[in-house]
């Protein structure tokens, strides 16, 4: 497996939350860092300040539910770099709602982000992967990927559900194959703008009470969490990683 320093990785959700500590984390590592997202103006700040701590960045401005959106970005990358060793399929949305609300729009964007957009950057980094006979996916499920939440959760639930059966299903098609290892991180109560999605009254207030009873986890735990996963030696995979706050249930 080639050094940290020669490694290159491409992030979605970059410009912000656990996406964007993750970019940094890697970059302090020397990894080259690709970092997607649909804000460019975001992914601009964040491309100069890893470039400020001698890190290297391209910015691929991306909508992971756009299929040439993301064969674009991946594409620009591999152009930069020659290669990429590291996809951290992050991006993803939350807006709580009720069933009965009936908000089927957000259950769509939900649907077309958190699931179709692991599998749209998993389908375009995959071939350059298999080429390399080396590579490591690494999926943002949730807590709420391995229990059903509860009221609110249900939409958001099922797609990291998704999100978790995808990503034990490839593991098992694409290691002894192809070498590549996959992981499914797993976060509890992240302190990021995921909550800012809810347009929901009652969870958005449900949401602000919940912050105030547990010590929620930083972006930069979780980051720490995948770096861990991309350092192990080539021969493991850290096939799950469940984290949480240690005052959530
Ligand atoms: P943030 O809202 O801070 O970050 C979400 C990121 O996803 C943003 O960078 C946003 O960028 C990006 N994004 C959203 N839609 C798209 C799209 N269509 N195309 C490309 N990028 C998109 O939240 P988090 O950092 O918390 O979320 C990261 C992941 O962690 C998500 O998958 C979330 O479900 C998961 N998670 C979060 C937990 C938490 O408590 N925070 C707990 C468990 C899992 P932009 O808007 O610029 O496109």
């Amino acid at each position: 497996m080639k050094a940290l320093t020669e490694q290159v990785a491409l992030v979605t959700g970059a410009s912000s939350g656990i996406g964007e500590a993750t970019a940094k984390k890697l970059a302090s590592a020397g990894v080259k860092v690709g970092i997607a997202a649909r804000r460019a103006d975001r992914l601009h700040a964040l491309k100069a300040e890893i470039e400020q701590q001698g890190g290297q960045a391209v910015v691929l401005e991306m909508d992971v539910a756009d299929k040439a959106s993301v064969e674009r970005g991946v594409k620009k990358l591999i152009d930069a770099y020659g290669r990429i060793d590291i996809a951290f399929n992050n991006a993803g949305l939350m807006p709580l709602s009720n069933i009965d609300e009936f908000k089927t729009d957000e259950w769509d964007r939900m649907v077309d982000v958190n699931i179709k957009g692991v599998l749209n950057l998993s389908a375009a980094v995959l071939p350059q992967m298999i080429k390399q006979h080396s590579g490591h996916i690494v999926n943002t499920s949730s807590v709420a990927g391995r229990k059903v939440y509860g009221q609110g959760f249900a939409v958001y639930s099922a797609t990291k559900f998704a999100v978790s059966a995808f990503t034990e299903g490839l593991r098992m098609e694409v290691g002894q194959k192809h070498n590549i290892r996959v992981t499914s991180i797993q976060p509890g109560a992240t302190a990021t703008e995921l909550s800012q999605h809810t347009t929901s009254e009652e969870f958005s207030q449900m949401m602000a009470g919940f912050s105030s009873q547990v010590q929620f986890l930083s972006p930069s735990d979780i980051a720490d969490t995948v770096l861990f996963a991309v350092s192990a030696p080539e021969h493991v995979n850290i096939a799950e990683l469940f984290v949480m706050p240690t005052n959530q249930v």
